[in-house]
């Protein structure tokens, strides 16, 4: 696998650099040279195969000779240890549930897979890898948990004070060995510049070998791509042809996988980008202005994004044919009122419990399919978080229906390991050069 910064389409690196760099130099994002399709015969036989077995498969056509095959395997079996199921609602309503994993959320397919292939290029005697995260909350949790006892690396994270629910903070503050969490005084665009100016300060790149998890690292997007085609096989299943995808969208690399899937021969009739008030892709695909704006703060938290940091990768995907990418993406928005009632009507018609960010998907869904009646296309929504994760939206009466998931309950009985930092660069660069 070759990649090419998308502000220089002549460049060219290995998927080993993409990876360490995270970010080209020149500030575009990494995308794959080529992108393979993937044979009739394989889609047309996903039923056939389970999750990891096409986690393989489309994991192998895309990095090609990036890694020997059977190394690929195993990496994948280790990280894609867990389910993916699509559950169903009603006639054409499913929900593929992405909150199996270690950190119950969809984060933990990227950061999983990423955590590994990272300990995998880090040779011998090489010096340790300092993965510096800010969080918001979800991708702290996953990061963490997916790079818990992996080898020659450790992991800094900075979230807000007092800005992340109870369940995320015991994810992140809960672990020790190559964990170490920051409780910063500050918001999490404080916590965000921190780690910018980390990757600028010459003595601490000068001390540690730095590097990013954030999400538009390329191997977190490539692991996202497994859940489509899996989903699509677990639809077959059931006799089921076409299929359009809602995906609840922050930065847009959850719904920029689902995009990479189809290019490589996924057919996928419509998605669906649902946003909270933050409706800039929305707004775009509806007025073709590209108009990024500040953030603003909703209960569906993880898709507080004005400028979503992967939309250049989608632009990119579709540079070609611009009216493509409009005729196979739509956009719908909801503000917090609409979240909290469509949270209510799901609870109350099917007795599940979505969390907000997927309660804006299935209320897309439900629009969308008001007004395009097809009874031979499967509605998906992806449900990115589980509900416990996110206690305070909820009425109690829906509280108490929560299935809280063993992991969560062990965690209440952990000690909060975090050190307490300013926003000041100072502090957190004196932690980072002192702590031992
Ligand atoms: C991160 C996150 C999202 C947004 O995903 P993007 O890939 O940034 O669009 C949605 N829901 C939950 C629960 C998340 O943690």
């Amino acid at each position: 696998m070759k990649l090419y910064s998308t502000n220089n389409t002549l460049s060219e690196v290995s998927f080993k650099d993409a990876v360490f760099n995270s970010m080209p130099q020149d500030k575009g994002l990494y995308m794959p040279i080529s992108i393979p399709r993937l044979s009739d015969d394989f889609i047309s036989n996903l039923d056939k195969y389970t999750l990891p077995e096409i986690a393989f498969e489309v994991a192998k056509s895309l990095l090609g000779d990036a890694m020997p095959a059977d190394d690929l395997k195993a990496l994948i079996d280790d990280a894609i240890n867990f389910d993916a199921p699509v559950v169903k609602l009603d006639d054409n309503v499913h929900v593929l549930e992405l909150f199996h994993g270690p950190s119950l959320a969809f984060k933990d397919f990227g950061a999983r897979f990423m955590s590994r292939v990272m300990s995998y290029f880090l040779e011998d005697g090489e010096k340790q890898l300092d993965v510096l995260v800010a969080t918001s909350g979800d991708t702290g949790g996953a990061v963490a948990l997916g790079f818990l006892g992996v080898s020659n690396t450790r992991v800094t994270i900075l979230y807000p004070k007092g800005k992340v629910s109870g369940v995320q903070e015991q994810q992140l503050t809960t672990n020790g060995q190559n964990i170490r969490a920051l409780e910063v005084d500050g918001t999490f665009d404080d916590c965000q510049a921190l780690v910018k100016q980390a990757f600028t300060d010459a003595e601490l790149n000068e001390k540690f070998r730095l590097t990013s998890a954030n999400s538009i690292n390329i191997a977190r997007l490539v692991p996202q791509t497994f859940y489509y085609f899996n989903a699509y096989a677990q639809l077959l299943r059931q006799g089921v042809k076409k299929v359009i995808f809602s995906v609840p969208s922050g930065n847009f690399g959850n719904i920029g996988a689902g995009l990479l899937a189809w290019k490589m021969g996924l057919p996928v009739e419509k998605f669906i980008a649902a946003t909270n008030a933050n409706d800039t892709v929305p707004e775009f695909l509806k007025t073709g202005v590209y108009q990024p704006k500040p953030s603003v703060a909703t209960l569906s938290n993880a898709m507080d994004v004005g400028n979503p940091s992967n939309w250049v990768r989608i632009a990119d995907l579709f540079k070609a044919d611009m009216e493509e990418l409009k005729s196979l993406v739509i956009g719908f928005k909801y503000n917090d009122e609409e979240t909290v009632k469509a949270i209510n009507w799901v609870f109350d018609t099917y007795g599940y419990v979505v969390c907000p960010h997927t309660a804006i998907a299935w209320q897309a869904l439900t629009d969308y399919q008001q007004d395009h009646p097809a009874t031979d296309t499967a509605g998906v929504f992806l449900s990115t978080a589980h509900p416990c994760k996110f206690p305070d939206v909820f009425s109690d009466e829906i509280t108490a229906k929560i299935d809280v998931p063993a992991q969560v309950k062990e965690l209440a009985s952990k000690t909060k390991l975090a050190i307490a930092i300013s926003k000041d660069f100072e502090d957190f660069k004196g932690y980072l050069l002192n702590a031992k």
